[in-house]
């Protein structure tokens, strides 16, 4: 049907009218019901990247242990395939074929004993890599107990006091008791003597961590499994690891080559990481690899027919973004080990330096200095009375910087400190500046002669 003139005039109006001036522009975003009437792309693109700008810039934000840099080659190959489900493995089968390279390389890295027939898989992220690492351990542990007549209805898993949330998920989710080892002013993490003190019968394995998310240490995996070998040896039950290297899967293997952390540990059985945080690429992609094939029990793995093939699948989700396994491979092969090297040096150097400067500020002292992760924890001295971490988060806040204030886990809860997350991204330059701030900020909080009222909408949880 033709417009009439007048019709297709006040069209054109609105089309051609400034992007700001326009009708929906001047009466703000629907926000409860779906409005009936749509909106021009532009002013609907637009209208929502402005309100994103709240949230900050995330290359400022040392809160996160997510990547929030990456080549625009990678960007480029993201973009292209955010259309391709993972799970669509007739459909994509190269995208299939590029998980499995990914897979081959990954547990290579962690010293696979398999060679190129590793068992292990993408995922969502390492939430989820944990919960099917965590399943196999109690499918295992329920086979032993069942074989030898014995009753497998109390499970339990041994971890500290600092895991990462997504343990405690695990445990509530799948009905297994969590056994929290402490921690204590100078050893934020498990350590063996802690881990065998909790293993008993009914104990489907310990999770060490490489490394802690609170203040970037690594638990001394090895030690834990000689101490382990040592309770097997002596008529005790024989516990497996599990490996939860979230961040440090994707550092310790470039940055700390001889550290035995990983499959080179024989009573190591899986590991997990995070493609998304040291594995460089964007949210969300993680991976979780097994020792063998017998660690991951047949029953807990689905076949699905592939190109007249069998392809075994094991996770949670059904349909999940391709595009992340895609980036991942791109960076493996355009970093090689050398570039991620490189980047995880640098990201080190750059926490040491960040820590060496913060430990000569003053009212300031490091719990930890980024030299496993890097990743470190500072608090005020006792003597600083007139305010608090929280002050400090907040008026660093001003200048765009996210910065983390959160209490210790319990044990050590009424201890509050700062984390610096240093990433990739985070150059010398923009490090400078950061100090640079925080001595603004310090000086500022340090002139005030009472205290700071408390605003508890800064308060953060350490469990990232
Ligand atoms: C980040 C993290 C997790 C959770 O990983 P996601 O990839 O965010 O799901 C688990 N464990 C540790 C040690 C972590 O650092």
């Amino acid at each position: 049907m033709a417009l009439h003139s007048s019709e297709f005039q006040e069209f054109e109006r609105l089309a051609i009218a400034p992007l700001y001036a326009r009708p929906r522009v001047t009466h703000g975003m629907p926000s409860e019901v779906i409005p009936e009437d749509g909106m021009d792309p532009p002013v609907a693109y637009s209208m929502i990247h402005d309100e994103l700008m709240l949230d900050g810039n995330s290359r400022q934000n040392l809160a996160t242990f997510v990547t929030t840099y990456m080549d625009d080659e990678a960007r480029l190959l993201f973009a292209e395939t955010a259309d391709k489900n993972m799970i669509d493995k007739d459909e994509y089968p190269q995208t299939a074929a590029i998980e499995g390279r990914c897979v081959r390389m990954i547990a290579q890295l962690w010293n696979t004993p398999e060679g190129e027939n590793a068992t292990g898989t993408s995922t969502t992220g390492s939430s989820e890599a944990v919960m099917l690492g965590g399943l196999a351990l109690k499918w295992r542990w329920r086979e032993r107990r069942r074989t030898a007549g014995l009753s497998s209805d109390r499970p339990n898993l041994v971890m500290g006091i600092n895991v990462q949330v997504v343990w405690e998920k695990f445990c509530r989710y799948w009905d297994v008791e969590p056994r929290y080892a402490p921690i204590e002013e100078g050893r934020l993490q498990l350590n063996a003597e802690e881990a065998v003190k909790l293993c008993d019968e009914n104990t489907i394995g310990v999770v060490a961590i490489l490394g802690s998310t609170f203040d970037g240490s690594y638990e001394p995996v090895e030690e834990i499994a000689t101490a382990l070998d040592e309770l097997a040896a002596s008529g005790g039950p024989d516990v497996p690891i599990h490996v939860d290297a979230a961040s440090g899967g994707f550092v310790a293997p470039f940055l700390d080559p001889d550290l035995r952390w990983d499959f080179r540990v024989p009573r190591v059985r899986s590991i997990n990481s995070s493609g998304h945080k040291y594995g460089l690429v964007f949210p969300g992609v993680g991976w979780v690899v097994w020792r063998t094939p017998e660690d991951l029990p047949e029953d807990l793995v689905f076949h699905v027919n592939y190109l007249g093939g069998d392809m075994p699948t094991f996770a949670l989700n059904f349909s999940r973004p391709g595009a992340q396994v895609i980036a991942q491979y791109y960076n493996l092969i355009r970093l090689g080990r050398e570039g991620y090297r490189q980047i995880q040096q640098a990201a080190r150097d750059t926490a040491l330096f960040l820590s060496g400067e913060v430990a000569r500020t003053g009212p300031y002292e490091l719990m930890s200095d980024g030299s496993q992760l890097p990743v470190f924890l500072f608090r005020l001295k006792p003597e600083v009375t007139n305010y608090t971490v929280y002050d400090v988060s907040a008026k660093m806040r001003e200048r765009g910087w996210q910065l983390p204030a959160y209490s210790l886990p319990e044990h050590l809860s009424d201890v509050s400190g700062l984390r610096v997350v240093v990433r990739n991204g985070l150059s010398r330059d923009m490090a400078e500046l950061f100090l640079a701030d925080l001595a603004r900020s310090t000086d500022f909080l340090e002139s005030l002669e009472t205290r700071m009222p408390h605003d508890p909408s800064h308060t953060e949880s350490f469990r990232h």
